[in-house]
């Protein structure tokens, strides 16, 4: 899927020396790897950052931002091209809109995906909001829905607003570590997965996209720990791709789903069969015993030939 119509990546130049070549090392090593293009999808409710975040990867205003829930229903994929390596990174619409999945937006998105190979999913959603719930959890069942589970073997949960200060004078690490669990017990539950799944974990990884995130001495943006966030991302998004499993080809199949008229068919001559014997069947004794308790009314004796029939 490389696209010749790739940009220069410009935008990395706009990165202090120290995160360029940490950038610069990491796409040698997966071009070592025989790889030469990385497809990045990023989702998420809205509101939350992902198009602040592909900005920030990109060192480039490419998506619009915005402070209010006006996205637009329209997936953007944007690709830049650098030392002979393409990178994509595919921002999309918000998929809640009125406290339900928008399936024009899902429909939408799953028909620009088609035909490409994702190599990786952002899953964004913000550090700083406490609760989690079904609009989460609509979110991740529709993603899962869409791709299959195997999806979330490919992706990272991305905390926007790194650089939050936790309420009621909380500790930043813990706050971090019960905001990541509350979101990846969701994660487990919408992709219903089995426990072999659980026990591979999916990275989480902070951001902070605000034109104030604090800097280190190299100019590169830092976590509160300390982390240039950045080239931590690329690290931890080569490090998922490594994984042992494989990229999301969408195709036509996948889109479709399970058809929904065929599901269970295979099922309807059991039913009905054990309808027959279980349901039809008894009843049919039950109201054959039942005749042979009732007394017969004359009329039907005569009928059947037991009565005088002078009578
Ligand atoms: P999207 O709807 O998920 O694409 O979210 P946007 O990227 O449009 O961001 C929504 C709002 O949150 C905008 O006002 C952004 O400036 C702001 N925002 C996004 N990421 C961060 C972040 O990491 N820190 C802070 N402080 N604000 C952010
Ligand atoms: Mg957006």
């Amino acid at each position: 899927m490389s696209s010749p119509l790739a940009r220069e990546w410009v935008g990395i130049q706009q990165f202090p020396a120290t995160t360029q070549s940490k950038l610069h090392e990491l796409l040698g090593k997966l071009k070592e790897e025989n790889m030469s293009t990385l497809t990045i999808l990023v989702m998420g409710k809205g509101g939350v950052g992902k198009s602040s975040t592909v900005n920030s990867i990109l060192g480039e205003r490419v998506a619009t931002v915005s402070a209010f829930q006006s996205e637009g229903l329209r997936p953007m994929m944007c690709s830049r091209s650098r030392a002979g390596f393409t990178l994509n990174i595919i921002d999309t619409p918000g998929l809640i809109e009125g406290g339900y999945i928008n399936e024009q937006a899902l429909e939408i998105t799953k028909r620009f995906l088609l035909n490409k190979t994702i190599d990786v999913l952002l899953y964004v959603d913000r550090l700083d909001t406490f609760r989690v719930d079904s609009l989460d959890r609509q979110v991740i069942k529709a993603i899962t829905n869409t791709f299959g589970k195997g999806i979330w073997r490919r992706s990272l949960l991305v905390l926007t607003h790194g650089q939050l200060s936790p309420p009621d004078g909380l500790n930043y690490d813990d706050f971090f570590v019960k905001r990541s669990e509350a979101l990846l017990k969701y994660i487990h539950l919408g992709a219903r997965m089995k426990k072999e799944f659980e026990e591979s974990t999916i990275p989480v990884v902070l951001v902070e996209n605000s034109g104030r995130c604090k800097t280190n001495d190299s100019g590169e943006k830092i976590l509160p720990d300390g982390t240039p966030w950045i080239p931590n991302l690329m690290k931890q998004i080569t490090v998922v791709i490594s994984n042992g499993s494989k990229p999301i080809l969408v195709d036509q199949k996948l889109i479709d789903g399970p058809n929904p008229n065929n599901r269970g068919k295979l099922f309807i001559p059991l039913i009905l069969a054990f309808q027959y014997f279980f349901v039809v069947k008894r009843i049919q004794r039950a109201i054959k015993e039942d005749d042979a308790k009732e007394s017969k009314p004359l009329w039907e004796l005569r009928d059947m030939g037991l009565a005088d029939r002078k009578f």
